[in-house]
Order: C-alpha cells, then structure tokens, then sequence
C-alpha cells in the first residue's frame, strides 16, 4: 500500500464516515488536480462529479486563482481582523455586497430609484450591506443565528411588543430535512434525525415545518411518471399551506418566530431536494408577513450553483413564474439562488464555492438595521462578542476575489448555461433503468434518488448502502461522487466538458446497472 494511504489509516479519522467500513479499504489518495480532474498517488484519473463535496467551482489548479494567491502569499498570507484591516477583505465585502443586490442596477433606474432600493426603504428588499466573514457554512450560519437572536431580543424590548413578550427567547423555524452543519448552534436549526437526534441533550428548542419533497409528498396524487415530480405533481400547495399554519400558531402562542432558515431552492443535504417554482416566494412572503427575519443557507446553493436562467440552458420557467413585477425587469445571472424568485433574505450565508473551493471561508452579510441594533459606547457592552482566528483571512479572500471575476464573466455564465442544459440532456438516459425513482434538477446541481422499484417509489433501507454501493462502482470506473442516503449526487465543476459531463452521467448509468440492475 502507498505510505500516504498508510499514514491516514494510521492516523486519520474522516468526516461522515463509518472508520470500520474505511479500514477495509485502501484509501484513494489524491495528489493533484486539474479543472474537473482529479489524480491519485498511483497516476488513476477521476472526474471530480460533486466538486468536491460541492465547494469548487471553476476546476482545480486554475490559472487565475492559482494567481491571485501567489501575489497575496508575496505580500501576507495572515493577519487579524481582531482591530486590523486589510486589503482582500475590503474588497471582496465591497463586491459581495454588490452581488448580494437584488436589483439590476442598469440605465433605466434613476439615481433616486437606486438609492431608495439600496437602503431598502423601497419596502421590498432589505439591503444587505454589511459583511462578516467566518470560516466555513457552520460558522456562517451560526453568525447569523447569533446575530438574528440579539438582534431581535434587543428591538422586541424596544418597545414592539408588550414588556412580557419581550423577555421570552426568541424562536426559530426552519424546514424538515434542513441541514445548517456540524456545530451545536446550527445543529439545533438542523432537522435531520440520522445526523442530529444523538446530539438532542445539547441542542436548543426550534421548530420544523414541512418542506416541499414532491416526489414523497403525502399530498401529491401524482402516481410516478419517468419525469421530474415536480413536473406532474398534482396537489393544492399544501407544503405552504404548513408554513402559513406555522407562523399563525406560534403567533397565537405570544412569541412569533424571529426568524425563518432555509436552504433556498434546493434543500442539499436532505438529499437534493428541490422546491417547486414559486414554494420560495410564497414562504417567504408568509415568513415576512408574520414579521420573521429571513436567513438564507446559501452555502451549497450560492455562486451560481442554482443556475443561469436562459434560453440557452431551457430554464426560464421560474423566471415567468415568480418574479416580482415591483422588482421591475429581472437580470439574466444571479449568483444567489433567493434572488431567481425575488427573495431578498436579512441574512445571507455564503461558504463553500466562495473561495472558489480552495480554502476555507464564509461570509454573513446582512442590513444596516441588523448592524446599527449592536452599536454603541464601548461600556454599553453592545459589542458583537463573537469572531474566529482566521476571520477575514487574506488568502482566502484574494481567492474569493479572482473567482468571483471569473464567475461574473460574461464567458463563465454562457459556459453555465451551456453545461446545466448538457446535464438535463444527458440525465434522461438515466429514466430506463428501473432502480431510478426521481431525476431532480436545479442549475448546476442534481439528485438522482435510487429505490426498489419506480412504480411504488418503495425506498432502500439505508442499511442496503444503496448510495454508497453505487457510487463505489462508479469510482472503480473513474468518477468520483458522494450519496446523501439514496440519492446520488451529480455537481460538476463549471469548467466541466461536455464529454466530461457525458461520461459522469454515463458512469452514472452503469454504476445503478451493475450494483441495482437494469
Ligand atoms: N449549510 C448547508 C446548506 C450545507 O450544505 C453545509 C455543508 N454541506 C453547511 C451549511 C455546512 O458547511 P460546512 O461543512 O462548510 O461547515
């Protein structure tokens, strides 16, 4: 065996991994890459077909971020942001900010127009304005919880509700099968049993309500049709129907919900599960109705994962449905998936693809109103009490900075567009096979849910390793990728080829043919 693999089994414990199962196998090494290719330490190439659980997003070993990281390493890799700026930070915030703005700001709106929608008193949008940078999408989201949290406890007993209310901890409503990460915080916001329930001794109170899953809805009629669920659902929008009864019953309780979290569009970890056009916009406008502030999960869904809406890629469907005439005309790029049906959150939690998937870092980013809720003399103690070591850090930002160059080029969004209607293309040779129960698209990302038998939509025991089993059989035949239970997961690099991405899905294809059968 290779001394790297060695050394790991030796000495590494992996995330998400049962260690016994590891054990009983060499371990792939990898040792370089290059845009959607991966190579391992015996010269074996694989296709990089979750980017690498879901972080890359231009290819490994790019010659532009690759770059960028040389100046910044000339110049310092390193310095705090506990009472220090610096040069990355500034201007990476300065460009978040700007594509954190739900508006086309283009020649048709007047200074006055932009003005008004940039410090949200259009009564539309918040404008998110101001950026906190963390390490990771768990760090992200717990910024936001913690910020959300004070901020509401500080303005509630301002005055908006009676002095009784005001003292009862704020509450928080996030969706089924939403998943925040791995730090206590944010496990409290998740609501995946198999992840989460262990941990239920440490957690704090939150509540759940139904999110769309319309391939199991218990209230589409549909029988299962070789198509998207989403596509020949039959129901009444009863998943939004919850939400409403949600936010009214915890109102009737005296203590309405601070905030409402979700993972826009696509819930990641659930198993790639996809809202319906236009779940988004109603849930959102329930949520604000009631008064919660919106945090937005964007972690796997942000930079451009959820797609370019374009003639080019045959998905414009969202667009016509659901977006906002008030917002007037609707850009053709978003690089944050709230914003393809109008949502503007009061907190977006950015990771993942934000550096480009080279190095660790998050983002915050939220209003003024947010902001100005923690200001004061020093002695007030109204401080934000909370940062990390590598807050800011430089590298990460100088990387962020050249990959969002890159990915608001106009080159890398025809790219997009072209690669998401490849992928739709390639995925209906997948309908044949017997064991695929639901093929679900959104942008850039894909879930493919394996069961018994499509007719019945009868699901595999997680025991069975359903997942797992195929996905080995596709790394045996170069592909890498990773299940979330019984689904499998397709996320290309943007960088991938079109022959690249057939081979994924081809893969694909034959790794359920020869573990599930045909
Ligand atoms: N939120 C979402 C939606 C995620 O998918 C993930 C990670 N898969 C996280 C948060 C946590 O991110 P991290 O692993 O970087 O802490």
């Amino acid at each position: 065996m290779n001394e790297l693999a060695k050394l790991d089994r030796r000495y590494l414990w992996h995330p998400f991994t049962q260690m016994r199962d590891w054990l009983r196998h060499k371990p792939l090494v990898i040792t370089s890459g290059k845009g959607a290719v991966l190579r391992d330490a015996n010269g074996c190439e694989y296709l990089d077909a979750n980017s690498s659980i879901w972080t890359n997003l231009h290819g490994h070993n790019h010659p532009k971020i690759n770059a960028a990281l040389r100046r910044q390493l000339g110049k310092v890799a390193h310095s705090s942001a506990l009472g220090l700026a610096n040069e990355p930070a500034s201007l990476l915030a300065e460009k978040l900010v700007e594509a954190a703005c739900l508006y086309q700001v283009g020649r048709e709106s007047s200074r006055a127009e932009i003005s008004k929608k940039k410090s949200g008193l259009d009564g539309v949008s918040p404008h998110l304005n101001k950026v906190f940078f963390s390490d990771d999408g768990s760090t992200a989201l717990e910024v936001a919880l913690k910020l959300a949290y004070e901020f509401t406890r500080r303005t509630r007993s301002a005055g908006s509700l009676p002095a009784s209310l005001s003292r009862t901890v704020p509450r928080f409503l996030s969706l089924e099968g939403g998943y925040h990460g791995d730090t206590v915080g944010v496990v409290s916001l998740g609501h995946i049993d198999l992840f989460h329930q262990s941990y239920s001794g440490l957690l704090f109170k939150t509540d759940k309500v139904m999110a769309p899953y319309c391939y199991r809805c218990p209230f589409n009629r549909a029988r299962p049709e070789r198509a998207d669920a989403r596509e020949y659902r039959k129901c009444n929008w009863e998943c939004v129907g919850k939400v409403e009864q949600k936010f009214s019953a915890q109102k009737k309780r005296g203590n309405p919900y601070a905030a409402f979290v979700f993972e826009p569009l696509m819930q990641g970890a659930a198993g790639m599960i996809p809202q319906p056009a236009g779940w988004l916009k109603r849930a959102a406008e329930i949520a604000r109705g009631h008064g919660a502030l919106l945090i937005a999960d964007e972690v796997m869904t942000g930079f451009g994962r959820c797609g370019v809406e374009s003639r080019e890629s045959g998905v414009e469907s969202r667009a016509k449905t659901v977006w906002p005439s008030a917002l007037g005309s609707r850009p053709s790029a978003f690089l944050f998936a709230c914003h393809h049906e109008g949502v503007q959150p009061d907190f977006l939690c950015l990771a993942k693809g934000l550096t480009g998937g080279y190095l660790p870092m998050a983002a915050t980013l939220t209003t003024q109103k947010v902001f100005d809720a923690f200001l004061g003399e020093y002695g007030e103690f109204k401080t934000f009490f909370h940062g990390h070591s590598y807050t800011a850090n430089q590298l990460g930002a100088a990387a962020s900075l050249a990959s969002l160059e890159i990915l608001q080029s106009a080159e890398s969004n025809r790219q997009r567009a072209q690669l998401q209607k490849y992928l739709l293309d390639e995925l209906q040779s997948l309908w044949p096979l017997p064991a695929v129960g639901d093929i679900r698209q959104t942008g850039l990302t894909a879930g493919v849910e394996l069961v018994k038998d499509w007719r019945t939509r009868r699901p595999f025991d997680l025991r069975e390793r359903a997942g797992i089993r195929v996905c080995e059989a596709m790394a045996k035949r170069g592909v890498l990728t990773r299940p979330v239970g019984n689904v499998i997961v397709l996320m290309p690099p943007y960088c991938t080829t079109p022959a690249q991405l057939k081979k994924m899905v081809a893969t694909l294809h034959d790794g359920i043919a020869a573990t599930l059968g045909t």
